[in-house]
């Protein structure tokens, strides 16, 4: 009997950024383990992307590499935030045959990944994992929808609601996303604008494991207004359509005070008032117009700079 050459299995490549995740990397490692070994029929290895933390993250996680090495590391030299870590860990994935993203915190459960992998090999490029429950609550969660709103109504590309960094590229959608140069990323989006064949797979998020979010409320609202700034121009439409209409009232009251003055309805200097009040509304207005010009000013500046996205300062078991 001749052994019929079998098909290499596919390699799965998990990439996760990590900041000061000592607390759930044990759980975290414990877990994925246990995936991985469940499903012989795909060769894995995890891309943990250690984005400055200032804990033993790094040792935990180099003594998980020693103890096996389908776990991998890769060291920037400082903290430059979740979107730059996942780019990093994207630009080290190029040979995957799938990648998936997730967090460390294990809000994104890892039992997930079968059925993401199993979407991608029912033909999706792009696998996206979207939560049936939400577990903010509150503020963030009103923050939360608020911006779907509005990102749905600005951008060309709208992103689903419910869904976040957790989900599977394929080899395709891998290579368009590490062409891609900017700087100010939004994941959700820029998934949705590479385009190819999409899949939506259900799962229930979960409370972090343990510590506390790493992502500040601060930065949030930044990621929030990368998102619009660079996928809709409408902020700026809309400055041009309010200017306009301010300029036309403002000629309307001039016809209209100058036809008094005219026909002598009115001679007294009066309108004080008035005047103060249009003189504070359109100053308002012009600084507004320019703030808007600067969101997008400052990140054409960004881009023209070509800094990376990330410095790497070393790697562990990849080449
Ligand atoms: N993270 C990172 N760099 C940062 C902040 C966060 O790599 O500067 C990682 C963090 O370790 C986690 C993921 O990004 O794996 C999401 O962070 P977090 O859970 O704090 O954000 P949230 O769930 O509140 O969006
Ligand atoms: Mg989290």
């Amino acid at each position: 009997m001749v052994a019929m050459p079998s098909e290499p299995l596919p390699a799965i490549a998990i990439v996760i950024p990590v900041f000061n995740e000592e607390a759930v990397l044990p759980e975290l490692v414990s877990r994925l383990t246990a995936v991985f070994d469940s499903r012989r029929d795909c060769r894995w290895s995890a891309i943990l992307v250690n984005d400055g933390s200032r804990d033993h993250s790094v040792e935990l996680l180099l003594a998980t590499h020693a103890r096996d090495p389908r776990f991998k590391l890769i060291e920037l030299s400082r903290n430059f935030g979740f979107q730059s870590a996942l780019a990093a860990g994207l630009a080290a994935a190029t040979g995957a045959d799938a990648v998936v993203t997730m967090d460390a915190d294990l809000q994104d459960p890892p039992e997930v990944i079968p059925a993401l992998v199993d979407a991608w090999r029912g033909g999706a490029e792009v696998v996206r994992a979207v939560r049936r429950s939400r577990s903010e609550t509150g503020l963030r969660r009103l923050a939360f929808d608020l911006f779907h709103k509005l990102f749905s109504a600005l951008s060309a590309y709208p992103v689903e609601p419910n869904s976040g960094t957790f989900g599977l590229l394929g080899r395709a959608a891998l290579e368009a996303f590490n062409r891609l140069p900017e700087r100010h990323r939004f994941f959700p989006g820029l998934r949705a604008w590479v385009g190819f064949a999409r899949a939506d797979v259900p799962y229930d998020r979960q409370e972090r494991a343990a510590g506390q979010p790493q992502q500040t409320l601060h930065r949030l609202i930044r990621y929030a207004a990368d998102g619009i700034f660079s996928f809709s121009y409408l902020p700026l439409r809309v400055l041009t359509g309010f200017g306009l209409f301010v300029a036309f009232m403002g000629f309307a009251a001039a016809v209209f005070y100058a036809a008094r003055r005219i026909l002598g309805i009115e001679t007294a200097p009066t309108g004080y008032t008035t005047l103060v009040t249009l003189l504070l509304f359109i100053g308002g207005v012009q600084l507004i117009g320019i703030g808007v010009l600067g969101e997008y000013l400052g990140r054409v500046y960004d881009e023209v700079k070509q800094r990376p996205n990330f410095i790497v300062k070393k790697r562990t078991g990849l080449d």
